[in-house]
C-alpha cells in the first residue's frame, strides 16, 4: 500500500525539508519503520532504543489517533492513499534535563501517573509556556503551571493590581494593590516553586514585538480580555507554528479551545472578523463571577500540560463552552476554514497586524464627530449646577449598576430602553448623559443628537470620575 506521511516542521530537516514522504507499508508501524529507515537521526527522534514509538509523538491516521485504532500500531492496517500525520508533542527531541532529589519528591504525585512519569516531568521542566495576561484566567493558569513544574513561564501584562481585581485574580493579595502585576505574580509564583524560571514581560503586545517574544516559547496561552490581542496572538501563533491555548470568560460563561493551525483550525477560522465594537462583550463594562475564571483558567492549564506531555486528546478542532448558571458544558466541533485569512490556502495575513482601533473605534470615531463642546468634565458640571444652571442628568447604565452608586438628582433610562423612551424627554432641555466611565454615554449621546436633542453633553469619565473627583464619599466599582 502506498501511504503518505506528513512530516511536521521540526522533523523536516531529516528528510531534506520535505513536507511529506511516501512509503510502501501494510500497517502504521511498518509505515513508520519505513520512514525510520530513510534517516537514522529521524528514527531516533520518533522511536526509542527498544524500537517503540516515543510516547510524545502522536500518529494520526486521517483524523484518528492511530494508537486508539488497535492494540498496537502493528495491528492498524493502512490502505492505499492513506495519510499518516506525525505530531510531536512539542518541537525538538527528548529534553536533556535532570531532576534533583528534591524535585523528584516535589513532583512525586506526577511521577507515579503512567501518563507522566519521570520522562513527562522532564518534558515539563524543559518546556516554555507564555501566558498572555496575568488576570482572572492567568491567575489559576500560572499557579498550576508553576506548581506542575513547567520550567519556564513567561507572563505578559502591563497593568497594576487594582482592588477590583482581587475578587477573582487569586495570584494577588490585598497587600499587592498598586503593584505592577508582573512583579507581584513573579513573587507569588517563585514562592510557590523556586525550581522554575519566571520571566516577566511588562509590555503591551504589538505587531512589532510579538514575533520575537513568542519565538522564545513552545506554547502560548491566551487569557486576554480584548480582541486586538486575541487576533494578534492567534496570527503570531499561526505564523510561528505554535499552539495557542485559548480561554475567555464573561459573567457566568467561559470558552476553551486549542488553536493549532498545523493540526486544526485557528481562532480566525472560527471568527474570521472581530465583531463590530457595539457587539463585542469584551469592550462592554461587563462583570464576571469570581470563581468562573478559576474554572476556565484551570481547564486552560490542563490543556497546556496535556500538550507538553503529549497525552490525551487536546481540544484541537473542538470548542468547549461552559455555562456556570446552567452548569452545562457544550462541545462544538470546529473545522479548518480553507479561506482563513491567516492559515487558509491563500493567506492574506502574512505578518502580525495591530488592531488597536477595535475597542476604541467607537470612542475615537464618536469623539471626532462629537467635537470638544459636547464633552463636559465633572468639575464643570458641578460648578455650573451649583451656579443654578439646569441640566437633565441622564444615567444610561443598567439598574443594578445604579444601585451601587449614582450622581444625585439624575434620572435613569438604561441605554437599551432609550430609543423607545425618548418621547418622555423634552428635546429643548439641556442634557448631560453619563454611564460608568464614558463608553455607553457616547452611544446614548449620538442617539439623542439624531433624535434632535440639540443641547446634549457627555459626562467625561462618568460616575466613576464624579466619585473620584467631586464626591469621594461615593463608592467606586
Ligand atoms: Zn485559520
Amino acid at each position: 500500500m502506498k501511504v503518505k506521511i506528513l512530516i511536521p516542521t521540526p522533523l523536516r530537516r531529516f528528510v531534506d525539508g520535505a513536507k511529506s514522504v511516501e512509503v510502501e507499508a501494510a500497517t502504521v508501524e511498518a509505515a513508520l519503520a519505513a520512514l525510520g529507515r530513510r534517516n537514522a537521526d529521524l528514527r531516533k527522534q520518533i522511536f526509542d532504543d527498544a524500537g517503540h514509538l516515543r510516547n510524545f509523538v502522536n500518529v494520526f491516521l486521517g483524523d484518528r489517533n492511530a494508537r486508539e485504532l488497535g492494540a498496537s500500531l502493528a495491528e492498524v492496517p493502512v490502505r492505499d492513499g492513506d495519510v499518516l500525520v506525525l505530531i510531536p508533542a512539542i518541537a525538538g527531541g527528548a529534553p536533556e534535563v535532570k531532576l534533583s532529589r528534591e524535585e523528584i519528591l516535589r513532583y512525586s504525585r506526577h511521577l507515579i501517573i503512567p501518563e507522566v512519569t519521570i520522562e513527562g516531568q522532564k518534558r515539563l521542566k524543559a518546556s516554555k509556556v507564555l501566558c498572555i495576561g496575568a488576570g482572572g484566567l492567568g491567575s489559576p493558569l500560572t499557579l498550576y503551571l508553576a506548581a506542575a513544574g513547567v520550567g519556564r513561564i513567561g507572563v505578559v501584562d502591563f497593568d497594576t493590581v487594582d482592588l477590583t481585581n482581587i475578587q477573582r485574580q487569586i495570584l494577588y493579595s490585598t497587600a499587592d494593590v498598586g503593584r505592577p502585576k508582573v512583579e507581584a505574580a513573579r513573587e507569588r509564583l517563585e514562592a510557590l516553586n523556586p525550581d522554575i524560571e519566571i520571566v516577566t514581560h511588562s509590555m503591551h503586545l504589538a505587531s512589532w514585538n510579538v514575533m520575537d517574544l513568542f519565538g522564545a516559547y513552545d506554547i502560548v496561552a491566551d487569557g486576554t480580555d480584548n480582541f486586538p490581542t486575541r487576533y494578534l496572538v492567534n496570527d503570531a501563533c499561526v505564523l510561528l507554528g505554535k499552539p495557542n491555548v485559548y480561554a475567555s470568560i464573561f459573567r457566568f460563561e467561559g470558552q476553551v479551545s486549542v488553536f493549532d493551525a498545523a493540526r486544526g483550525p485557528c481562532y480566525r477560522c472560527m471568527f474570521p472578523e472581530p465583531p463590530p465594537p457595539g457587539l463585542a462583550p469584551s469592550c462592554a463594562e461587563g462583570g464576571v463571577l469570581g470563581v468562573l475564571p478559576g474554572i476556565i483558567g484551570s481547564l486552560q492549564a490542563l490543556e497546556v500540560l496535556k500538550l507538553i506531555l503529549g497525552v490525551g486528546e487536546p481540544l484541537i478542532g473542538r470548542f468547549v463552552t461552559f455555562d456556570g448558571l446552567d452548569f452545562k458544558f457544550r462541545e462544538l466541533s470546529i473545522g479548518k476554514n480553507k479561506e482563513c485569512a491567516v492559515c487558509g490556502a491563500s493567506p492574506t495575513v502574512t505578518a502580525p497586524v495591530d488592531y488597536e482601533a477595535f475597542c476604541q473605534v467607537r470612542g475615537a470615531e464618536s469623539e471626532a464627530d462629537l467635537g470638544q463642546a459636547t464633552l463636559i468634565s465633572v468639575e464643570e458640571l458641578h460648578q455650573r449646577r451649583d451656579a443654578g444652571e439646569q441640566f437633565r442628568l441622564l444615567d444610561v447604565r443598567e439598574p443594578h449598576e445604579r444601585k451601587i452608586v449614582s450622581i444625585p438628582d439624575s434620572i435613569h433610562t438604561p441605554f437599551d430602553e432609550l430609543p423607545s423612551r425618548l418621547h418622555e424627554f423634552d428635546s429643548a432641555d439641556q442634557f448631560v448623559v453619563y454611564c460608568h466611565k464614558t463608553g455607553r454615554s457616547l452611544d446614548a449621546w449620538r442617539l439623542l443628537r439624531k433624535a434632535g436633542f440639540g443641547n446634549a453633553y457627555v459626562l467625561s469619565g462618568g460616575v466613576d470620575a464624579w466619585a473620584q473627583r467631586i464626591d469621594s464619599t461615593l463608592p467606586r466599582y
